[in-house]
């Protein structure tokens, strides 16, 4: 299966990601995954995006579909695809179909998950994380029992707050989302060549979850998979 997961910050997208390549266990590129770790390898790029990155701006087009392309190229699609925050514009998601229909492997769909805008800025800028072991908190719903260190058994970790995660910044990200991510939705429903699955992400995970898979399941199904 080859899926887009779109969805403002802030809408459970990861969590959600997790479960899908849990359960059908395909390739998963993340936009924001990919340009942090170029972020974090200290190289000129890697500035570069930061600069855009850290103030709530979308990396340009050219910039992101660069990136993006080589990643598609080099990834194991043959099990299928998962791509997470990409494409985010109507322009990256003309060459993302380009690509894909040159390759002979368009979208099966286009998953996207719904967000209530002021639950979202509180979901983020109380997302904290622990830079040794990863383990995801937040502030307010999901406090780690050794305050501002990871509980985690034996790692103690200092938890840090993403930069593009201080209000000011998630404001910006969920304008640029409703500005420029949205319309490509319309993009794909107009185009009508994929199938647009809407979940809504305000419900518990486990209840998100069990919607997304039903519909993954029945779309599936429609086309005799
Ligand atoms: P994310 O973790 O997906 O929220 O991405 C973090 C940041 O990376 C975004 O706020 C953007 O600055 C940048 N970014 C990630 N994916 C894209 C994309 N497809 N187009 C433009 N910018 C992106």
């Amino acid at each position: 299966m080859r899926i887009v997961l779109m969805g403002p910050p802030g809408a459970g997208k990861g969590t959600q990601a997790k479960r899908l390549l849990d359960k059908f266990g395909m390739a998963h590129l993340s936009s924001g995954d990919i340009f942090r770790a170029e972020k974090s390898s200290g190289s000129a790029l890697g500035a570069k995006l930061a600069g855009f990155m850290n103030t709530g701006k979308l990396v340009p087009d050219d910039i992101v579909v660069e990136i993006m392309a080589m990643a598609i190229t080099s990834s194991n699609a043959a099990a299928g695809l998962m791509l997470d925050g990409f494409p985010r514009t109507v322009p990256q998601a003309q060459a993302l179909d380009a690509q894909l229909a040159r390759a002979g492997k368009p979208l099966d769909a286009v998953v996207v998950i719904t967000a209530d805008k002021e639950k979202t800025v509180d979901r983020i800028t109380g997302r904290r994380s622990c830079p040794k072991c990863g383990k995801a908190f937040h502030v307010k719903h999901i406090p780690s029992a050794k305050g501002d260190n990871c509980d985690d058994d034996g790692c103690d970790g200092k938890l840090f707050q993403r930069d593009d995660d201080k209000e000011s910044v998630v404001r910006k990200r969920l304008d640029a989302y409703f500005a420029q991510t949205e319309p490509v939705i319309g993009y794909y429903r107009e185009g009508g060549k994929v199938r647009v699955v809407e979940v809504d992400g305000m419900p518990a995970p486990d209840e998100v979850t069990k919607s997304m898979f039903k519909a993954l399941e029945k779309l599936m199904e429609g086309k005799g998979r």
